[in-house]
């Protein structure tokens, strides 16, 4: 496996498509870059869930997730690097063709198990109780272990003083953990890729307590819902990589891109904002897309 790369994470000034030339100040932290697996924030939600379970002495980890998975990608990834033994509850019947997520999975040694939905709901609820010797990392790396994890991330940009964070959110675990780790009350935005996960705000809270600021939640640019696209983001995608270079994923942070240049077009930031959005990583969901939809 290739070594995680904190140190090939960079700050570039981003012109997105459009608003060349607007008043808002716009920047992308590149967490893309740590590792073409393990990219993102998952490496950052994971860290604690691990170092808990080697303090413990713990051999093996269980997790969930669905066929297109990146946090089921990356937990296989980190925990052969750790020489953990894992195994991946997954979603849903055995598809007679794996995608290339469970594959990789596989190639690094998960264990997978499918469920179906419903023993999926029960095995997330007693997994712990029935193995008490693993260690469980719930769905997504959410928990307050993932939360902490992620709470390092504004250690990446610290001393440059921007107004708004912005960011993907799924679980909201990121969201949760940029609210708790932020010192100069930056603001935090957080668009949801999912459709009307009216969860969100008491998930994030159950995470970061009352006393935190809670992000700012925008569920206005879920494309329809969870995974899901339409030619708009598509050609999105693609003339952001055409303007920027950088590559997107259809399922987070093209709808975080996406979503914050509207509201700078619509005026939605005060002049003198200093945006910086998270590039949460991602990038190897997009192999559910059909050969030649994106130019990267
Ligand atoms: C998993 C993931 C997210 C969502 O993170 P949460 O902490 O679950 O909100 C965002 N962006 C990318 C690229 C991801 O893979």
């Amino acid at each position: 496996m290739q070594p995680i790369r904190y140190d090939l994470v960079t700050i570039d000034s981003l012109s997105l498509p459009g608003v060349e030339g607007s008043l808002a100040d716009v920047a992308v932290l590149r967490l893309d870059k740590i590792h073409p697996v393990v990219s993102g924030n998952k490496i950052f939600k994971l860290k604690e869930y691990l170092a808990t379970a080697l303090t413990a002495g713990k051999k093996e980890i269980i997790t969930f997730g669905g066929a297109w998975s990146n946090h089921i990608v990356a937990t296989a990834a980190v925990c052969k690097s750790y020489g953990l033994s894992c195994t991946g509850y997954i979603r849903g019947e055995a598809p007679a063709r794996w995608s290339s997520t469970l594959l990789e999975a596989q190639a690094y040694g998960m264990q997978l198990k499918f469920i179906d939905r419903e023993t999926y709901r029960q095995q997330k609820r007693n997994i712990q109780t029935d193995h008490p010797e693993t260690c469980v990392i719930p769905e997504g790396g959410f928990g307050i272990a993932g939360m902490q994890g992620a709470s390092s991330i504004p250690g990446h940009f610290q001393g440059i003083p921007f107004t708004h964070i912005c960011c993907a959110a799924g679980t909201g675990t990121m969201a949760a953990g940029l609210a708790v780790g932020v010192g100069n009350g930056e603001q935090i935005i957080a668009v949801s890729a999912l459709k009307n996960n009216l969860q969100l705000a008491a998930d994030i809270r159950s995470l970061t307590g009352e006393s935190v600021v809670p992000p700012v939640l925008i569920h206005d640019y879920h494309f329809g819902g969870f995974a899901k696209y339409d030619t708009g983001l598509i050609r999105f995608m693609n003339d952001m990589y055409t303007a920027t270079g950088i590559p997107t994923d259809f399922v987070y942070t093209a709808k975080l891109f996406y979503a914050i240049r509207d509201l700078i077009i619509k005026n939605h930031f005060p002049t003198g904002s200093r945006i910086l959005l998270i590039h949460s990583g991602g990038l190897q969901g997009n192999s559910s897309l059909g050969k030649g939809t994106l130019i990267f």
